[in-house]
């Protein structure tokens, strides 16, 4: 049940209707790919008439294809209806406090070109070398013309209707517009978010099997800081002020480590890469500044070393991810609590530990978790192998295809 806002709303219209069919008719299509025209109608229970119109419409709009023609028992043989993807293209950007992402893709965030390269801070200068690098990429991979658009995620919080970034500590950016100059200077339409809740927007929108059925979730990157996206009913809770989801500054405890935003005790600072490292070389992250704190944490040896040598029985590199584990569940516990999710995703090179982590995560969270069916919760780890954040980044752009128009 959900109030009709009499202060924002568009009255329905015959036009409004056939969009939310076509929309829904896109999105079965997304997700049983390739499908005939008869098995759609099957499940959208209307006529195969109504579903050739639709399907005429989405062919016309050029969000899909037929493709291949399928076999049938008798009668005319039916033609599959694809998505199409493959040749429409997005920039995806993932800037972090050590490195910066860059890639190419198509729609279904399948990866055609990749760049690694270190983050600059100076905003001018971060602009003009990203625009010089994603015309570089375009003229290479031969994209130029098929380009929609590019989706950048940043560490921190943003306000996604201006693309103005709020405050990302981990870059020391607040404030900061540069969606408008890079679109100036790439000649392409800009979306900026925040890269736990575009991982969100990817988790919703571009994955096919698992996904489809999960419409309340929450999905927690842990990396050099912990993004999280909360998706309520199919749809990513931004907040009245943009901030809405930021776990990762709830203080576990007032007087715990001090963390990147400036206070202390954030679940972040419990459970970050550089939580993780400073636990296992005893740092004492109280004792650093903002400015250092950032600054902190050898780039040679990462929390995938780590695991490494927990693997390899080094039972200090262990202990260092036990402990990190249990603060893990205990704030996954307070995530439960607050919005009882249908399931949780966690991202990040922790997470490539979790045989080892899983159990001491799940105790952590069944201690504190308020109900028996709360506690078990499915957790669900992303792999890291697919750059969870740039897929967060091309479904920026991606995305909008398959949503639901606003009505009332
Ligand atoms: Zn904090």
């Amino acid at each position: 049940m959900r109030r009709i806002n009499t202060r924002d709303f568009r009255v329905a219209t015959r036009t409004t209707s056939r969009e939310i069919n076509r929309r829904i008719a896109l999105n079965l299509i997304r997700e049983h790919q390739p499908i005939s025209r008869a098995d759609l109608a099957r499940r959208m229970s209307v006529t195969r008439g109504v579903v050739s119109v639709l399907a005429h419409e989405l062919i016309e709009q050029e969000l899909i294809y037929e493709g291949a023609t399928g076999e049938t028992a008798r009668g005319r043989k039916p033609t599959f209806l694809h998505i199409r993807t493959q040749d429409r293209m997005a920039i995806a950007v993932d800037v972090r406090f050590s490195k910066t992402y860059l890639m190419l893709c198509d729609f279904s965030g399948r990866q055609l070109a990749l760049e690694i390269y270190d983050t600059i801070f100076a905003i001018p200068q971060f602009v003009k070398d990203l625009a010089v690098r994603v015309r570089r990429m375009l003229k290479t991979q031969g994209a130029d013309g098929s380009c929609e658009g590019m989706g950048v995620v940043v560490p921190g919080m943003v306000d996604h209707r201006t693309g103005l970034i709020l405050n990302a500590p981990a870059l020391g950016w607040r404030d900061v517009a540069i969606r408008d100059q890079l679109a100036a200077a790439t000649g392409l339409p800009v979306q900026i978010e925040n890269s736990g809740r575009a991982s969100a927007q990817a988790q919703l929108w571009l994955e096919r099997e698992e996904a489809a059925g999960t419409q309340s979730f929450i999905y927690v990157s842990v990396s050099d800081g912990v993004g999280v996206g909360v998706v309520v009913n199919g749809e990513l809770v931004r907040g009245h002020d943009h901030i809405a989801g930021e776990f990762g500054h709830m203080p576990l405890s007032l007087d715990g480590p001090r963390c990147m935003c400036g206070m202390t005790g954030c679940w972040e600072a419990y459970i970050s890469n550089l939580a993780t490292l400073s636990r296992y070389f005893g740092w004492n992250l109280s004792k650093l500044s903002s400015n250092s704190l950032r600054g902190a944490g050898p780039d040679s040896f990462t929390v995938l070393d780590l695991v490494a040598r927990a693997r390899g029985g080094d039972a200090k590199a262990n202990t260092a991810l036990q402990s990190t584990a249990r603060f893990l569940g205990l704030g996954l516990a307070t995530i439960v609590n607050v919005v009882n999710p249908d399931s949780i995703y966690l991202a990040g090179e922790v997470t490539t530990a979790w045989d080892l982590i899983e159990g001491t995560v799940r105790e952590a969270l069944a201690e504190r978790a308020l109900t028996t069916a709360a506690a078990r919760t499915p957790l669900r780890v992303v792999s890291t192998h697919e750059y969870p954040r740039l897929r967060g980044a091309a479904a920026l752009i991606a995305a909008p295809t398959f949503a639901a128009p606003r009505v009332a």
